[in-house]
């Protein structure tokens, strides 16, 4: 497991300003790391993802059998952050059947006839399963705060559009989520927080290689030019949802061993702290197994 003072330091702290350049992208977030040096922290971050992936598979069997909580993951970050890569490393060892992963791209005609949280509540994970969304309603006050011509096709009703109607917004998230944790269901998000020098490395990386082509897109290039907008969207954001009962990190995403370390980490740990158990068998199942043993044993 990873200290818990450093897992400290990449949650935002609820009710505060916060400046992502003060958050690493690197594996460097405090003088104690820096001095272990890189490749140090390479091998250790290694083996907590090891340790983790074998623990959150025996967890989340434990969360089904439980059958009380479900677990909701958010992924947030710009561009080539790498959170399709984290999905599929951090859940590597997980039983199929019971983790959902939904990714939200640009909104349906159908979903704008609804509220802008409509398409997130029913994708929701039941009880006993882990929820992953791959870009989710934070997309509302992110990309469509960037992009105010994107608010126009929501169809809402008239209004101002400035700061207090992004505070309802962030207000309305949070309510949604305190519902969503009073009910049962563990929100965790995560900002996978990469350089922009970083995004340029991967898109040249997209573009160089023939079997990456196809994840390169124009507009993410594009949407690069807004970097700052996304930074200042994301700041407000992220300071204003993240509460105690849905927790913001701030993951370091310029190295992938990093970010599948630290989001495993936290995962498992958050997993970990649920009364989790498998249920109790009554004195009438036990009866019930004992006769299904003598029929079996009868038939010869
Ligand atoms: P990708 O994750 O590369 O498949 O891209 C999905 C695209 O859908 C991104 O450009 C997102 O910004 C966009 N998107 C996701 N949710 C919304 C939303 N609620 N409104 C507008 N665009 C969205
Ligand atoms: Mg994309």
């Amino acid at each position: 497991m990873i200290d818990r003072k450093i897992i400290d330091l990449f949650r935002v702290p609820p009710g505060k300003k916060i400046r992502l350049k003060n958050y690493a992208t690197d594996w460097a977030q405090t003088e104690e790391l820096e001095e272990l040096g890189k490749d140090e922290i390479k091998e250790r971050a290694q083996q907590v993802l090891e340790q983790n992936l074998k623990d959150l598979a025996e967890m989340q069997n434990l969360l089904y059998a439980d059958d009380r909580y479900a677990l909701l993951i958010v992924l947030q970050g710009m561009d080539a952050a790498g959170k399709d890569g984290t999905i599929k490393h951090v859940m590597s060892g997980v039983n199929p059947q019971g983790c959902q992963v939904f990714s939200f791209k640009q909104p349906s005609a159908e979903d704008l006839d609804h509220n802008f949280l409509w398409r997130y509540m029913k994708a929701l994970p039941e009880r006993g399963r882990i929820g992953i969304f791959n870009r989710s309603c934070y997309e509302d006050v992110l990309v469509v705060k960037v992009h105010h011509e994107l608010l126009d096709q929501q169809k809402l009703p008239p209004g101002k559009r400035g700061k207090s109607f992004w505070e309802g917004r962030y207000d309305d998230i949070n309510a949604f989520e305190r519902h969503l944790a009073r009910t049962g269901t563990i929100v965790l998000k995560f900002f996978l927080h990469v350089s922009k020098q970083e995004q340029k490395r991967r898109f040249l990386e997209r573009l160089d290689r023939p079997e990456k082509n196809w994840k390169f897109s124009a507009a993410d290039v594009a949407e690069r030019q807004c970097w700052d907008d996304y930074v200042k969207a994301y700041q407000d954001a992220l300071a204003a949802t993240s509460t105690d009962w849905a927790p913001w990190y701030v993951i370091p995403a310029d190295h992938k061993w990093v970010t599948r370390a630290v989001v495993a980490d936290i995962v498992t740990s958050a997993l970990r702290k649920l009364d989790l158990k498998y249920p109790k068998v009554t004195e009438e199942q036990r009866q019930a197994l004992a006769e299904a043993r003598r029929l079996l044993e009868e038939e010869g």
